[in-house]
């Protein structure tokens, strides 16, 4: 094959697909309890999270591609091509090569069985359609586009439509919305069920309302996408400071608590959302504290 770095569950295998990376806040802006004496005792490798300047955190924004059972999955789509996001200026009008990186997986977007949405933010539902004519269309026609029906209809009630929510809105119109015209939606109740074969979501709010983490079982093992549970390594070290990024800060806490636990109880191989570097790894225990390993 090629240099693509597979991780192997049971019997999946799975990928990181590159959106972009981003460097735009420092540790203190991301985490806005951050302490600088206590990050340096408990995370000295820190550079490594860092851009060059070593002053702006780095952020990692990608796709979780699954081989199992047969089937190609997406655990989310990144951000997105060609897409207005004036109040998220990060994000306005990409043009990255998300698609490609996809094709030298091997993986066609007419092959990709299922898309898992962990939430409706703008870095994580950007891919599910993509511009054609002037129209927004599904970028995956063959899939099933699976995620949370309170997530959804929190961020279509215009009693929500904040400052904070702006670029949500624009982004469940251009991304979310189209997905439902063309019935390729599958709207479901978080509750930890078994919503395909060997996957399941879990509520882990806190970032978003109803924001869900996806458990992959394949035989004994286990995979957890955490979404957008962690943002950076320090909090698997320190999981009571909560991202700005997270609407309800306390709520998040105990969401991150919650599969930081997971993860040890199931020695599950953790998949994260933003982490730069490989953006997975384990939850390891050194001296009865908690450490991030990456894979
Ligand atoms: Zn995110």
């Amino acid at each position: 094959m090629n240099d693509l770095q597979w991780y192997t569950v049971g019997d999946a295998r799975i990928l990181k697909i590159q959106d972009l990376m981003l460097a735009a806040l420092s540790p203190e802006q991301l985490l806005p309890d951050w302490d600088e004496a206590t990050a340096l005792q408990i995370y000295p490798r820190r550079p490594e999270t860092l851009e060059s300047s070593e002053t702006k955190v780095l952020l990692s924004v990608h796709s979780w591609l699954i081989k199992d059972r047969g089937r190609n999955i997406l655990v989310d789509t990144g951000a997105g091509n060609s897409k207005a996001r004036p109040a998220a200026l990060y994000f306005d009008h990409l043009q990255t090569v998300w698609l490609e990186n996809l094709m030298r997986a091997g993986v066609r977007p007419e092959d990709i069985d299922f898309v898992l949405l962990t939430h409706l933010h703008v870095d994580h539902v950007g891919w599910n359609t993509r511009l054609q004519n002037g129209i927004w269309v599904p970028t995956f026609p063959n899939a099933r586009y699976v995620f949370s029906r309170a997530e959804y209809d929190f961020f279509s009630n215009p009693a929500h439509d904040s400052v904070r929510n702006k670029t949500s809105f624009m982004t469940r119109i251009d991304s979310v919305d189209p997905i439902i015209s063309a019935d390729l939606a599958d709207q479901i109740d978080v509750d930890g069920s078994e919503v395909l074969e060997g996957i399941s979501f879990h509520p882990t709010p806190g970032h978003t309302p109803h924001h869900a983490s996806v458990v992959l079982k394949s035989g004994v093992e286990h995979a957890l996408f955490t979404g957008d549970v962690m943002h950076h390594p320090i909090q698997v070290c320190v999981p009571e400071w909560s991202a700005v990024f997270d609407a309800d800060p306390q709520t998040a806490i105990i969401s991150r608590k919650w599969a930081l636990n997971y993860a040890v109880e199931h020695d599950a191989a953790v998949f994260t959302s933003h982490f730069p570097m490989t953006s997975a790894g384990k939850v390891m225990t050194y001296n009865q504290k908690r450490g991030w390993s990456s894979l």
